[in-house]
């Protein structure tokens, strides 16, 4: 897979049978079984939905209509739920030093977003990938642990949490197999990281760093995955975060320059 995630049942014939491929180890089982368990999907419409809506408008305005639409938490209860339904084996507990500071980092962006009943597991598989799980548990492969730095990591997180915002259109799009819609989505979705990040004084471009990093792992060793053309291609993707970071940059330059409207 280019860029993994794993948060429906309806995703297992994209990814599962892309791991299952040649892998036959438990860690392998266990995302299969993630994929399988329950969803819960939560969440308001957007007023925004396309990637182009997110290239107009005043950023702080975006900013603004983020956190009006921002889904409700899961529940501690259905958290519960969520973690014992995880299989017990496949999560990596004993990590590095280095691992340990990317975890933390991620952590930090949770906290800094007000997210901190999401939890974050480390998995044993063989491909690099980061993904979100029943919106509450944040899944990082150990390859991915390994590969990108702890801004990027973060920043790939941060994207992750844009999938909240279109968790249900997200679904639709799959169950349909709109390969179209599955793109502009993860557009979408770069762009909410972009925007959180900037907001937190954090690098926005961190977030396709990440990607182009984990995209170039996967393909040098596992080869192109059957869920590939639920992805923009990368340069796609860094075009569209260029158009993004340049509409931040300006709207920084016009607050500090005091040419805001009041
Ligand atoms: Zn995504």
């Amino acid at each position: 897979m280019a860029y993994a995630h794993t948060r429906t049942p309806e995703n297992r014939g994209g990814i599962s049978l892309y791991l299952l491929r040649g892998f036959r180890s438990a860690a392998v089982v266990v995302l299969v079984l993630v994929l399988l368990s329950t969803i819960i999907a939560h969440g308001q419409t957007l007023t925004f939905q396309n990637p182009r809506d997110l290239l107009i408008g005043d950023p702080a305005a975006i900013v603004d209509l983020l956190e009006a639409a921002r889904p409700a938490p899961v529940s501690t209860e259905d958290i519960g739920a969520i973690l014992r339904a995880l299989p017990p084996t496949g999560e990596v507990t004993k990590l590095g030093a280095a691992a340990q500071r990317k975890v933390n980092a991620v952590r930090q962006l949770l906290t800094a977003t007000r997210r901190e009943w999401y939890e974050i597991k480390v998995i044993d598989v063989p491909q690099a990938a980061i993904g979100l799980h029943a919106r509450a548990v944040v899944l990082i492969s150990a390859p991915a642990i390994a590969l990108v730095n702890a801004a990027e990591l973060q920043a790939m997180a941060a994207h992750e949490i844009g999938h909240e915002y279109v968790w249900t259109e997200w679904n639709r799009a799959y169950q349909h197999a709109d390969q179209n819609r599955l793109n502009e989505l993860e557009l979408v979705c770069d762009a909410i990281a972009a925007f959180t990040l900037h907001q937190l004084g954090k690098d926005p471009s961190k977030v396709i760093d990440g990607i182009e990093k984990v995209t170039r792992f996967n393909r040098q060793r596992l080869g192109a995955a059957t869920n590939e053309k639920n992805y923009p291609p990368v340069a796609e993707r860094r075009a569209f975060a260029r158009q993004i970071q340049q509409r931040l940059r300006n709207s920084s330059r016009r607050s500090r320059s005091g040419h805001q409207a009041p």
